[in-house]
């Protein structure tokens, strides 16, 4: 098949004390990390799963143990770019990526135009190709408390 689809998704605790990544941008919000034995990009890491999920490959928390010392802390870019340099990618070109982050708070329109440039980095393809876009959740459950964050991504890949 030349056209693959995946599909990812991660939720991430929200903790004061913790900075902020989202799709590999630090975004300036005292008070309002993300709680992960790495940097906690919960954005990235649902694009690294659509990703992974796309060519079958399993998941990120296989890939990247939370037990495994060398990921403690480290960038989930640094993680994507091994996904996408790793065997199982090769051959293969992203067409397009469409992701949600949802998030009660801060307020992340500001922060999108940087998101996108990051990840169409990231990923090599036009800032064309990549949609981010952000939720609250209307003041319901865990995300609406502000106890946590959320992002969906889906991805297509084609043979190149
Ligand atoms: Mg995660």
């Amino acid at each position: 098949m030349p056209l693959r689809i995946g599909q990812g998704y991660d939720l991430h605790r929200v903790v004061p004390d913790r900075p902020l990544f989202l799709g590999g941008v630090a975004i300036p919000a005292p008070g309002w990390g993300l709680l992960g034995h790495s940097d906690a990009d919960v954005l990235l890491h649902a694009v690294t799963d659509a990703i992974l999920g796309a060519v079958a490959a399993g998941d990120i928390g296989q890939w990247f143990s939370d037990q495994d010392p060398r990921w403690h802390g480290i960038s989930s870019a640094l993680l994507l770019r091994q996904v996408l340099d790793a065997p199982a990618l090769q051959g293969w070109q992203l067409v397009n990526l469409d992701c949600t982050v949802i998030a009660q708070r801060p307020k992340l329109a500001p922060h999108m135009p940087a998101i996108r440039t990051s990840l169409a980095g990231l990923l090599g393809c036009p800032l064309d190709a990549v949609s981010v876009k952000a939720k609250t959740n209307e003041g319901m459950d865990a995300i609406g408390r502000e106890e946590a964050m959320a992002a969906w991504a889906v991805v297509l890949l084609q043979r190149s």
